[in-house]
């Protein structure tokens, strides 16, 4: 089945090389932006975690901070207490009992608070609450104690009493003065671990890890419910207290945020892949597109090319009939330019007038969905020149595997026929000349044939002459009897003559082959005498035999009768060696399987192997003078009459020679 021609074929599509180029342009635009887009992908998860640790970072400042005024205003709140029971214990001292009442209180409102002592100016205890207090003052709080009595300030003592199992302890030193003059001291020591726990709210103290270091960093309390930090967000703060260098320093739990884990980052990830696979896909997928794109490019030109060398002419109609497509050759047969040909609808215009019958009787096939796939007609170019063509034709099929039209392919046959004709001029000449071969060879025969006759007329015309003049002579009147016996018999005798003469020259004239029914009986009839004679003239014997009631053949008299003569001369011919009492000619007509059989047997010498090979070759003879010629005639006439001719040896010696012919009804006019 043939696809479908697109239109127009003619020009072949060029791919210069510009168009390459900017096609390698054309890649880099894409690929840069996507390599934009990726850049940015990969930056913004990256920055999105900067974000977020920065973030951590300063809520941690701002919690860390928060804590140490919490811290910072818990401790101030206890100074103030202390303040104030100073005071009164200067002006006017409670009883112990209200005093006890009062340390009580204080207890009460700051857990933190382990040990109150009030000290008089001679550094004896006059009262305490909490922890037993010492005689002898930690070296820290002597040292702040110093410190106070020189700025009359109350003072902080640095952290002390921290081992690594238990927390350290600060004091807060109040000198209490009376009227300007010393008048002993209050100390109040803090659990800085109890300070932590107690303030801290415990939200932070789940997320961070706190400590409390002291001028050496050393831990003095440690508060980490949530775990130890991890040393990614941390930040220190000094406790604002008078004499004392107490830090405070936060840990967070957290982690650094991390990249994978973010939805953000997984988003960005999950899309960048898409992104990617999907445009390899994409890529995949243009440039199979834009291989098959070439691939069919080259296609086109190269069937185009191939279209436009053929000799064929292409035609393509759709269901209607219309022209859809002609090629270059079609064009060039039919002598019309392409433009006139497509999108026309019969009657075309290289239709000749004389075939129109013909043409619309085949389109109407068409257009039905029946068509001849091979028939020869007459085109007609613009000029009045009758082209003959050979079209074929197929179904045309869609990529869908519908019919959609029909498609021809034309080929000029002029030169065939051309050739055909010549070819059957010279067959003619030839086997008129080989006619005229048969008649020279014969024509010794015919000459005694003919003497007969004439010598027949010629002793009756003398006999009648006699007659006339003998009654001349003798005065009688001529016997009428008599001289119409003599002339009758000249005159059958000059029939008979004249139909020999007649018979060779319809035998030997140039004519056109012409078939009609034939039966053979008149076929050996015709050419009876002249076997015979020759038959005769080699001491052979002649016997005809047919079947009865054999049917006609359809045939050209004179070319059978020529097949018949050569078949039997050649006969002849092979028992001139043959022994007298054998030289027996058959000529047997039959009937078998729908053919008429004409079979020459004879007794010659038969066919030797080598001799068969080349039998029916032109001018192959094994005779002196033979022409070689009447074989291969014979099988050319027998063939252009739809029959065979063989041959094959006679049981009995020498060859049987058979032709046979399609039998044809009987009736009509028969010859
Ligand atoms: P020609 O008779 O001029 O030689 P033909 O074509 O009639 O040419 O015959 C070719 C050859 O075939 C003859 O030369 C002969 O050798 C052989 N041949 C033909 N008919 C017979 C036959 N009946 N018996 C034997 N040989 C034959």
């Amino acid at each position: 089945m043939i696809k479908q021609p697109e239109q127009p074929p003619f020009p072949p599509p060029a791919a210069p090389r510009a168009t390459e180029r900017v096609r390698s342009w054309r890649w880099l635009v894409p690929v840069l932006l996507v390599l934009l887009f990726l850049a940015v992908l990969i930056w913004l998860p990256w920055q999105a975690r900067q974000m977020e640790a920065t973030e951590r970072q300063e809520q941690l400042i701002a919690d860390t901070l928060w804590v140490e005024q919490t811290l910072r205003f818990e401790l101030a709140r206890s100074e103030e207490a202390l303040t104030n029971l100073g005071a009164d214990l200067v002006n006017r001292p409670p009883s112990p009992t209200a005093l006890q009442a009062r340390f009580k209180q204080m207890f009460n409102n700051g857990h933190e608070l382990v040990r109150v002592v009030w000290y008089g100016p001679d550094g004896k205890v006059r009262a305490s609450h909490g922890l037993e207090p010492s005689t002898l003052l930690p070296a820290p709080t002597r040292l702040a104690a110093d410190v106070a009595a020189a700025t009359r300030r109350a003072r902080y003592s640095e952290p002390y009493g921290a081992t690594p199992t238990s927390p350290g302890l600060l004091d807060f030193y109040l000198p209490l003065y009376a009227d300007g003059q010393p008048a002993g001291s209050l100390v109040a020591t803090y659990s800085l671990q109890v300070l932590l726990d107690e303030t801290v709210p415990w939200w932070f103290a789940q997320d961070n890890a706190l400590s409390l270091l002291d001028r050496e960093d050393r831990t003095v309390a440690r508060r980490a419910a949530g775990g130890p930090g991890r040393g990614v967000y941390t930040h220190r703060r000094e406790l604002d207290l008078p004499g004392a260098l107490v830090v405070l320093s936060t840990d967070s739990v957290k982690r650094a945020p991390q990249l994978l884990p973010n939805l953000l980052v997984g988003s960005v990830i999950v899309l960048a892949l898409g992104l990617v696979l999907s445009l390899g896909a994409l890529w995949r997928h243009i440039s199979r597109t834009l291989a098959a794109e070439a691939a069919l490019r080259q296609q086109m030109a190269f069937r185009t090319a191939m279209e436009n060398s053929l000799i064929t002419g292409l035609r393509a109609r759709d269901l209607e009939g219309r022209v859809t497509y002609v090629n270059r050759a079609f064009c060039e047969i039919v002598g019309l330019p392409q433009e006139e040909l497509v999108g026309k609808k019969p009657p075309m215009a290289y239709w000749a007038p004389e075939v129109m019958a013909e043409y619309e009787e085949r389109f109407r096939g068409v257009l039905a969905g029946n068509i001849t796939p091979q028939f020869e007609t007459v085109f007609q170019r613009p000029d009045g020149v009758r082209v003959p063509v050979l079209v074929f034709e197929a179904p045309l099929v869609d990529a869908n595997g519908r019919q959609s039209g029909w498609m021809s392919s034309v080929q000029d046959i002029t030169d065939r026929k051309r050739a055909e004709e010549l070819n059957r001029q010279q067959q003619e000449k030839l086997e008129a000349s080989a006619r005229l071969a048969t008649m020279g060879e014969i024509s010794s025969m015919l000459a005694h044939e003919l003497n007969q006759p004439l010598a027949a007329i010629s002793s009756y015309t003398a006999g009648a002459l006699n007659v006339l003049e003998r009654s001349t002579q003798a005065g009688e009147p001529v016997n009428p009897g008599m001289l119409r016996h003599a002339l009758d018999q000249a005159r059958q005798q000059a029939q008979r003559a004249g139909q020999i003469i007649r018979s060779v020259h319809e035998f030997v004239k140039k004519r056109e082959p012409r078939r009609e029914l034939v039966t053979i009986r008149s076929v050996i009839d015709g050419v009876h005498a002249l076997v015979e004679l020759q038959a005769r003239q080699a001491n052979v014997v002649l016997r005809i035999e047919q079947a009865p009631q054999l049917p006609p053949v359809l045939a050209d008299r004179v070319l059978l009768e020529q097949v018949l003569l050569n078949l039997t001369r050649n006969a002849i011919e092979a028992m001139q060696d043959t022994r007298l009492e054998m030289r027996v000619l058959r000529i047997a007509a039959a009937q078998a399987d729908g053919q008429v059989t004409v079979s020459v047997i004879d007794r010659g010498h038969g066919i030797a192997p080598e001799v068969a090979a080349g039998l029916f070759s032109p001018f192959y003879s094994t005779k002196a003078e033979g022409m070689g010629m009447g074989l291969s005639i014979c099988r050319t006439a027998i063939e252009f009459h739809g029959g065979t001719l063989s041959h094959a040896p006679n049981p009995g010696g020498g060859t049987i020679f058979t032709f046979a012919l399609p039998a044809q009804a009987a009736g009509g006019a028969l010859g």
